[in-house]
């Protein structure tokens, strides 16, 4: 099926309702084969008594019928015996996430909200992913976490509380979803037409952006980020991916060596008071050792260079002065500086810099020889622009955790 990012068409549809036939089955228990690495997919396979010398041959197949086939239904995969098929059904699934909204905003982003099952955070979970397309490529936008334990000020999500992490399945769920919904695996199961090259995919990036710190979730984000970058599967590059922390400073490295995307930081202050105040985890990883930590990046160079975010809030942080002093404590890393137009979302404190300063600080830090662009907001109509993300999840309450577990004991004490 496919989906036509026609401006006009998004105008007259602002909020698409999603057929029923699309949503699978809610909070299906059964563990998901998505996202698995290879060698955990072999053991699944194993698990459910695909012989030892043809789990290689098996996991292949699958990895083919997911990724590159984009198959969301055992029954679609035509070269697999029928009894295995059963078996995989019987105790796993590969459906894709629960759609509870889909919204097109009249520049074209699409915004998911998206309900994954609880897994043992008491209740189903929701969580939203972005889809912005742009001239020649198209970006989702990935949720690492619902919620998040960080609180910068500036930032929506940062107002939910940490509900759980993300797992590989449901992490890798967002890019097959998004393109099932664009269209990038039409006629999944026909042999002809599933198959559309990465040049021609309306999802060409990723950047996990969306809710949640991925570094506090670094090993379910590197499963997930192993999957897509495949080359014999959604083969994404590397340099297609890019993550983004707020500084988590003791992974970066380890970011770089095990995941080896490109790196993203929101810095957004240039002194360490300010950062204190707008990204609070600068009190325990101050700026010296954030950018220590860049110019350390595994695989640091011209051509591979780490993106600095800034958020410009007026008033705050979006002087010339702000803008020398950037250019100053960048010396030396192979940086491009994004800078991002404050969005506004219900209670904020900040307000976004006006036009003309945007420009001005764009163009002194130009000027120090950085390519700066200014990051369009897109999809501020659908709520879904950078910072505006933030669920109804969420953590179940003391009570409802205790009320819980002694239904547990009595039910395990009465046998
Ligand atoms: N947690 C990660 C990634 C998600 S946020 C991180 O903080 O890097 C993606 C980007 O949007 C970050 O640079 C974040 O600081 C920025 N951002 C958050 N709230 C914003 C807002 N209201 N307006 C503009 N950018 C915002
Ligand atoms: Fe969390 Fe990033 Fe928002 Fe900070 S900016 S609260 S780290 S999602």
């Amino acid at each position: 099926m496919s989906v036509t990012l026609d401006l006009t068409q998004s105008r007259a549809k602002p909020q698409l309702a999603v057929p029923p036939a699309l949503r699978p089955a809610p909070a299906d228990e059964k563990p998901s084969l998505i996202g698995m690495s290879r060698e955990r997919l072999g053991e699944a396979l194993a698990a459910v008594g695909v012989p030892e010398k043809q789990v290689r041959m098996r996991t292949q197949q699958l990895w083919h019928w997911l990724y590159v086939r984009g198959v969301s239904d055992f029954s679609q995969m035509a070269n697999v015996a029928k009894d295995l098929r059963q078996k995989l059904d019987d105790a796993y699934t590969i459906a894709r996430p629960e759609i509870v909204t889909e919204q097109v905003s009249v520049d074209g982003t699409r915004k998911w909200v998206l309900r994954f099952s609880p897994k043992g955070a008491g209740r189903p979970v929701e969580i939203e992913t972005v889809y912005i397309p742009e001239e020649g490529r198209g970006t989702l936008c990935v949720s690492s976490q619902v919620g998040c334990t960080l609180t910068c000020t500036f930032c929506h999500t940062g107002t939910q509380r940490l509900v759980r992490n993300l797992t590989p399945d449901e992490i890798v769920g967002q890019i097959l979803l998004a393109r099932d919904r664009l269209g990038d695996f039409p006629d999944a199961a026909t042999p002809a037409g599933a198959i559309v090259p990465s040049e021609g995919r309306l999802v060409s990036n990723v950047v996990m952006m969306g809710m949640g710190e991925p570094l506090y979730n670094f090993d379910n984000v590197k499963e997930a980020l192993g999957v897509a970058s495949d080359g014999e599967g959604l083969s994404l590059s590397k340099r297609r991916i890019t993550l983004s922390t707020s500084g988590v400073v003791p992974m970066i490295a380890k970011a770089g060596e095990e995941m080896g995307v490109m790196l993203a930081i929101s810095l957004h202050a240039t002194n360490d008071a300010l950062r204190d105040e707008l990204v609070p985890i600068n009190k325990k990883y101050p700026l010296k050792d954030l950018l220590d930590a860049c110019r350390a990046y595994p695989g640091l160079s011209n051509a591979k260079r780490i993106t600095f975010e800034y958020v410009m809030l007026k008033g705050v942080n979006d002087s010339l002065a702000d803008a020398k002093e950037l250019v100053r404590i960048l010396k030396g890393i192979p940086a491009k500086i994004n800078l991002i137009p404050f969005n506004p979302w219900p209670g904020s404190r900040y307000e976004c810099s006006d036009w003309d300063q945007i420009e001005r600080f764009a163009d002194f830090v130009n000027q120090a020889g950085y390519a700066s662009p200014i990051r369009t907001p897109r999809g501020r109509d659908i709520f879904a622009a950078c910072g505006q993300l933030k669920s109804e999840s969420e953590r179940m309450r003391k009570s409802e955790r205790d009320a819980m577990e002694a239904a547990r004991i009595s039910e395990l004490a009465a046998g």
